[in-house]
C-alpha cells in the first residue's frame, strides 16, 4: 500500500494540534495519489477516544506504538521505531512537523530508511507526471521559493511547518481503523533516558497556539512600549508577538519572534504596530484570518496584505483603541445591551 503517513505528536495523553493539520495536508496528498492516510503515533497512554479524533479529522488508518518504554521522546528510540514501520509497510510519503520533535527525529529516520527529507515546507503537492512530491519551502532568506523533489528514492518525505495549513474540521462521519503496534524490544535504545521534564517558564507565551495576536515592531521605539500591546492583547486573552528587529534590539525575547526565521502564527485576529511587513515577517502571519495593521506610512507592505489598514501613529492608535474596547467590555455597557433586547 503506498500510503501517506504522518507522524502524529502527543504530550500528557493529548494530541497536539500539529498533528491535524499535518492531515490535513496528507489528506489532499492522498487524494492526488488515489490512496489512504495513515498517522502514525508512537508514545504511552494515549486513549482510543483521543485517537479517534485522527480518523474525524482525515486519518483512515491509526498507528500507535504503545509502550510506557516511549512515554518520553528521546530520538535515538523513536527514529529506531519510526524507520522500522516504514521499513515494514513501504508507505509513499511520510510528513512530520516542523516542530522540535520532528525537526529533530526526522533526518536520523531518513538516513536509516535511505531517502532525502525538505524540512520546514510551507507547500506539498503531487507531481502529476512522476507522481513524486513536490516540496516547497522559503530559501535565500525567504526572497524566493524553491521546490524540491527526492526523484530517486522513496519514501518521500518532508517536514511541514506548523501553522502552515489549517486543521481539517471535524468530521464523525468518517471511519477508519485504529491498531495498537507493540514495541519490538531490540528497537529501545537505553543509551540516552530521560530523567524528567521541565517547561519553560521564562518569559515564554506560546504564540503558535494563540487565537489572538498583538504584535510590534520597531515602530515601537523601545521595550517599555511593548507593555501597550500587553494591555490591549490582555483584553482578548491573547499573545504578544514581536517582528525580528524588535527582538534583535532585546525588547522582547525571541519566542516571541513572529516570521521566517521565528514562529509561523495562525491566530483569528492578528493586529500588528509599527510593523513594515516584509516578507520575512509576511511569511510567518499569512494564516491569519484577519490581520489589522497600524502604521503612519500609508505605503508599508503590510497595509497592501492588511484586511484593515490604519494609518496613523501607534502611540495615540493603540491606547484608544485599548480605552475603546474596555468600554464595549465593561459590564455597565453589556447591561445596557441586554436592556435595549
Ligand atoms: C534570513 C532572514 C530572516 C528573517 N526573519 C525574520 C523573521 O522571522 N521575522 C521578522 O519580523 N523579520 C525577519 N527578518 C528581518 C526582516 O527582513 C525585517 O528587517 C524586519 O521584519 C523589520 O522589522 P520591523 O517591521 O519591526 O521594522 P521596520 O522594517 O523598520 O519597520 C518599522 C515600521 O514601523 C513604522 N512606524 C514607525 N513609527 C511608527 C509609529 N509611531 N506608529 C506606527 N508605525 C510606526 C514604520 O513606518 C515602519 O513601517 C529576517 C531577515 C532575514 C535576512
Amino acid at each position: 500500500m503506498s500510503f501517506v503517513w504522518t507522524f502524529a505528536e502527543a504530550r500528557d495523553g493529548k494530541l497536539k494540534q500539529v498533528s491535524f493539520e499535518l492531515l490535513a495536508r496528507a489528506r489532499k496528498l492522498a487524494d492526488q495519489l488515489d490512496t489512504q492516510t495513515a498517522s502514525v503515533l508512537i508514545g504511552s497512554g494515549v486513549s482510543d477516544d483521543v485517537l479517534q479524533e485522527l480518523i474525524w479529522r482525515g486519518a483512515d488508518n491509526v498507528y500507535f506504538v504503545d509502550d510506557p518504554r516511549l512515554a518520553e521522546f528521546t530520538n535515538e528510540t523513536y527514529s529506531n521505531v519510526l524507520a522500522d514501520l516504514i521499513a515494514e509497510w513501504a508507505p509513499h510519503t511520510v510528513l512530520a512537523a516542523a516542530t522540535t520533535t520532528g525537526r529533530t527525529v526526522m533526518p536520523y529516520v531518513a538516513i536509516k530508511v535511505n531517502t532525502g527529507l525538505t524540512a520546514d515546507c510551507t507547500e506539498l503537492s503531487i507531481d502529476p507526471d512522476t507522481k513524486k512530491l513536490l516540496q516547497t519551502r522559503p530559501a535565500i532568506g525567504g526572497n524566493i521559493m524553491a521546490t524540491i523533489k527526492t526523484p530517486d528514492h522513496m519514501p518521500q518525505m518532508a517536514t511541514v511547518r506548523p501553522k502552515s495549513a489549517r486543521p481539517l474540521p471535524i468530521d464523525k462521519a468518517r471511519v477508519g481503523k485504529i491498531q495498537r503496534v507493540a514495541l519490538k524490544d531490540h528497537l529501545v535504545d537505553e543509551r540516552a533516558q530521560v530523567l524528567g521534564f521541565r517547561s519553560d517558564d521564562g518569559d515564554f507565551e506560546n504564540i503558535e497556539e494563540a487565537e489572538y495576536i498583538v504584535a510590534g515592531g520597531k515602530g515601537l521605539k523601545k521595550a517599555e512600549n511593548f507593555k501597550l500591546l500587553r494591555e490591549l492583547s490582555a483584553l482578548f486573552g491573547g499573545a504578544v508577538g514581536a517582528s525580528r528587529d524588535a527582538v534583535d534590539r532585546g525588547w522582547i525575547s525571541y519566542p516571541h519572534q513572529i516570521g521566517l526565521s521565528g514562529k509561523t502564527v495562525s491566530p483569528k485576529l492578528y493586529i500588528c504596530a509599527g510593523v513594515s511587513g516584509s516578507i520575512q515577517h509576511l511569511a510567518g502571519i499569512k494564516t491569519s484570518e484577519y490581520i489589522v495593521a497600524i502604521n503612519t506610512d500609508p505605503d508599508a507592505r503590510i497595509l497592501s496584505v492588511a484586511d484593515y489598514g490604519i494609518v496613523g501613529d501607534l502611540f495615540q492608535i493603540v491606547p484608544r483603541l485599548t480605552e475603546r474596547l474596555k468600554e464595549e467590555m465593561s459590564p455597565a455597557k453589556a447591561a445596557k445591551t441586554v436592556g435595549a433586547e
